[in-house]
C-alpha cells in the first residue's frame, strides 16, 4: 500500500503542528512545551494512555488495537539546537539563538500524525508506545529514558526510529544492517605550561606552541596508527588559550574535538593513542596535556538483522522500493541507546536536496509528511497484523 490517503487530508494540519514547533524551538531536556504539546495532542487523539516525564521529559503514549499482541515502540526526538536561523521562511524560529537545524520538529509532527492514524483505526492487535524523547542533540536523552525503564515498564519488544537526510531524494527510504550511525566521543584537552611576557619566550614554556604542535601530532593517529580498514575521524573544532593579548604567553590552553568510529576496539585504540600523543608531545616542549571527555558518549548505532528487513519492507510498500545498503555515517544519534536495551532498526526518509543538517539554512521539507507518517503506519500494522 503507497501513501496513506489520510495523510494526504490531515497534511495541512500536520505541516501547522510542525511549524508551530519549528518557530517555538526548545534545547536538551528543556522541551517543556514541546513535550507539553505532544502530550497534549496524544491524548486529544484518544491514546489509551500518556505518561510523562520518562528520561526527565519525554512521552510515552500507548495505543491499544483491536485484540491484546505485543507492543511495539516508535520513536521520535523533540529537541532543536544552539544555531541562530538563516532560512527567512515565514516559520522561522522567534528564538535566537535556538533552532530546529535536525528536522525534530518534522520528526514529532510525523510521529504525532501516526498517532492520530492508528488511534482513529486501531488496525493492529496489540499495542503501539509512541516513544518521544528530548536531549538527541547531546544529551542522551535516549539514554535516559532508557534507564528509566522504557522498555521494561511497557515491554516494548522491537523499536524504530527514523530521520530526515538532504542526501536523499525527498521521500526516498535507506537503511542497512548492522553498524550505521558511528559512535561519539567528545574530547577536551587541558595543556599547561608556564605563561609570561611574550618578549621573554626562554622564561616562559609557551602553550601556545605545544597546543598546536598537538592539533598537528593528532592528525597521525588515523593515518599512522589505525588498520586503514577500520573507518575512524578524529577532529580537533576549537583551540582557546586563557590569554587574550599579543604580548602575553599564556599559561593554558583548552583543545575540543570528537572522535567517530564504529567498533569499541578502534574507539579504545584511538582513545589511548590520543592520551599518548598529546601526553608524549606536551612533554617535548616542557608542558602537560591532560585528556578528559565532557559529553556522554555516544555508542555505535547499531541495526538489528531482522527488525532492519521489517522496516525496509514497510519503506518498500509505501515507496516503491528502498535502499538497503544505505553508506555508514560518521554521525552519532543516541536512539544507539535504544537498539542496545531492544531489537529494533533506524532508517532514513530523504529531505530531498537542501542545506545540509545543523546547518542555520536547513529545513524540514513538509511534502515529506506523508510519506514518513505512512511509514510508520505500515510499520506498525504489519508488525501487529491481527
Ligand atoms: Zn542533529
Ligand atoms: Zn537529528
Amino acid at each position: 500500500m503507497p501513501v496513506r490517503n489520510r495523510f494526504a487530508e490531515l497534511l495541512p494540519e500536520i505541516r501547522e503542528w510542525r511549524r508551530d514547533l519549528h518557530m517555538n524551538p526548545e534545547l536538551g531536556y528543556d522541551v517543556h512545551r514541546t513535550a507539553g504539546i505532544v502530550a497534549a495532542k496524544l491524548r486529544d487523539f484518544g491514546c489509551d494512555e500518556v505518561i510523562e516525564g520518562i528520561g526527565r521529559t519525554g512521552i510515552v503514549g500507548l495505543i491499544h488495537g483491536r485484540a491484546p499482541g505485543r507492543t511495539i515502540g516508535l520513536r521520535a526526538d523533540m529537541d532543536a539546537l544552539p544555531i541562530t536561523e538563516a532560512t527567512g521562511a515565514d516559520h522561522a524560529s522567534t528564538v535566537p539563538g535556538k533552532m530546529h537545524a535536525c528536522g525534530h520538529d518534522g520528526h514529532t509532527a510525523m510521529l504525532l500524525g501516526a498517532a492520530r492514524y492508528l488511534a482513529e483505526t486501531r488496525n493492529f492487535a496489540g499495542t503501539v508506545a509512541v516513544v518521544f524523547q528530548p536531549a538527541e542533540e547531546g544529551g542522551a536523552g535516549a539514554e535516559a529514558m532508557v534507564q528509566d525503564d522504557l522498555i521494561g515498564r511497557f515491554g516494548i519488544e522491537e523499536i524504530y526510529g527514523m530521520h530526515n537526510s538532504p542526501l536523499l531524494p525527498a521521500g526516498a527510504f535507506a537503511i542497512r544492517p548492522g553498524p550505521f550511525y558511528a559512535a561519539v566521543d567528545s574530547l577536551r584537552i587541558e595543556v599547561r605550561g608556564k605563561g609570561g611576557h611574550a618578549a621573554r619566550p626562554n622564561n616562559t614554556v609557551d602553550t601556545t606552541l605545544a597546543a598546536s604542535a598537538i592539533v598537528m601530532a593528532l592528525q597521525s593517529v588515523v593515518s599512522r596508527n589505525t588498520d586503514p580498514q577500520q573507518p575512524l575521524v578524529v577532529s580537533v573544532t576549537a583551540f582557546r588559550t586563557d590569554s587574550d593579548a599579543f604580548n602575553v604567553i599564556p599559561d593554558a590552553a583548552t583543545l575540543r574535538g570528537t572522535i567517530r568510529s564504529f567498533d569499541d576496539a578502534t574507539r579504545e585504540k584511538a582513545i589511548a593513542d590520543i592520551r599518548r600523543v598529546i601526553e608524549l608531545t606536551a612533554a617535548s616542549y616542557g608542558a602537560t596535556a591532560t585528556l578528559e571527555f565532557d559529553e556522554v558518549p555516544y555508542p555505535v548505532m547499531v541495526n538489528h538483522d531482522a527488525e532492519t528487513v521489517h522496516a525496509a519492507e514497510a519503506a518498500r510498500a509505501v515507496a516503491g522500493e528502498v535502499k538497503s545498503d544505505a553508506p555508514r555515517t560518521t554521525g552519532g544519534e543516541d536512539f544507539a541507546y535504544m537498539l542496545r536495551a531492544c531489537p529494533g532498526a533506524y532508517i532514513q526518509i530523504g529531505n530531498g536536496p537542501s542545506a545540509g543538517l545543523h546547518h542555520p539554512k536547513y529545513d524540514f521539507n513538509d511534502e515529506i509528511i506523508p510519506t514518513g507518517c505512512s511509514w510508520w503506519v505500515e510499520l506498525a500494522e504489519r508488525r501487529l497484523s491481527a
